[in-house]
């Protein structure tokens, strides 16, 4: 290769790397475009949420955050509060979707904003919140946490566990509400443990199940479910669970752990007394999400009146529980039993 020849391909070499850059630049001002919280225009308030938010476009809350698609989150499919339990194959790392700009945004309105015209308000009328702690009974630290939480917190216990019955009687003497916490078939195969019921169980057999189940623990009241991602979507098993919940006049509050759940519809269905979950608290086990789902929480109730968050007695959500429901005042919202909730 002569001079020239070198000095026209080097050339070319320039021209290409130009217009990758101009490629590059283009691309990087579309992305930024979507990334930036100003571009997102005027803010739109989410949705009224009648049921769980679960695409990617409703659970924004701060920018240049993570997408996680089941904050929200269908799957309660989680591992007990102690993994050494035979419940549950280990923890689940939510599913989580890296940014995207090709997703809507929605922002949703801050609390501080909603919370502002609801100062007048007198206690009764403030909005209410109710949360029920899952998967109680596998061990002592749980137990403890939990029921030094406020008494409006209702626990959900898990049947035939070596702190269940305990858990349940001292939950007695606080006169706080307590839930069987019936474990059900999920589409991931994880262990349910003991009660566990299955869609390929007959009826005599499922119902007997769900009856000692309940028998297990003491004064309880409702029941939900744990996971249940397979067996909530099952209209025969389900109509089997309103039956015998409602010759016990219990309530029934569906976890949703699937968006097909037809548990809710069924417990309406057999005039059951029903309510569902609005959020998970503690999908993703850190402070800071725990406090953005907790946030969403407060968000659902100001715009609906009310909302339902359920969470595990994880370390780090009994920390923020106990330190966050000891002053709500300044968020405008009233803690209520979960019993206060139904039908609404
Ligand atoms: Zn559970």
């Amino acid at each position: 290769m002569n001079r020239t020849e070198s000095l026209k391909s080097c050339y070319r070499y320039k021209v290409v790397a130009l217009f990758l850059s101009v490629v590059a630049s283009v691309y990087s001002v579309f992305v930024n475009a979507h990334d930036d919280a100003s571009s997102l225009g005027p803010i739109v308030t989410a949705p009224k949420a009648t049921t769980s938010i679960s695409s990617p476009a409703e659970i924004d809350w701060l920018p240049n955050d993570l997408y996680v698609s089941n904050v929200d989150g269908l799957f309660d499919e989680e591992a007990p509060a102690d993994a050494s339990s035979p419940v549950g194959s280990g923890s689940l790392e939510p599913f989580i979707v890296p940014f995207s700009p090709f997703y809507q945004r929605v922002r949703l309105t801050p609390p501080s904003e909603v919370i502002r015209k609801d100062k007048v308000k007198s206690r009764e009328q403030l909005p209410r919140i109710s949360i029920i702690i899952d998967d109680l009974g596998y061990n002592r630290r749980g137990m403890e946490s939990s029921l030094n939480l406020p008494v409006e917190v209702a626990l959900a216990i898990l049947p035939h566990t070596p702190f269940g019955k305990k858990t349940a009687l001292k939950s007695i003497e606080q006169n706080r509400v307590t839930l069987l916490h019936a474990p059900m078939e999920n589409q991931r195969e994880l262990k349910l443990g003991p009660g566990g019921l299955y869609a390929s169980m007959g009826e005599e057999e499922f119902k007997s199940v769900l009856r000692d189940d309940l028998a297990s623990l003491p004064g309880i009241k409702g029941v939900n479910n744990h996971m249940g991602s397979l067996l909530t979507t099952d209209s025969q098993a389900m109509n089997w669970v309103m039956q015998v919940i409602g010759d016990r006049s219990l309530f029934f509050v569906d976890s949703v752990t699937s968006a097909d759940s037809v548990a809710y519809t069924m417990a309406l269905r057999h005039s059951i007394n029903t309510t569902k979950r609005d959020v998970f608290l503690d999908n993703i086990r850190s402070e800071k999400k725990i406090e953005q789902q907790f946030l969403k929480l407060i968000q659902l109730a100001h715009q609906n009146g009310h909302a339902i968050a359920i969470g595990h007695p994880y370390p780090e959500t009994m920390a923020y529980l106990s330190k966050r429901l000891a002053d709500l005042s300044k968020l405008s919202v009233r803690l209520v039993p979960i019993d206060e909730l139904m039908g609404q």
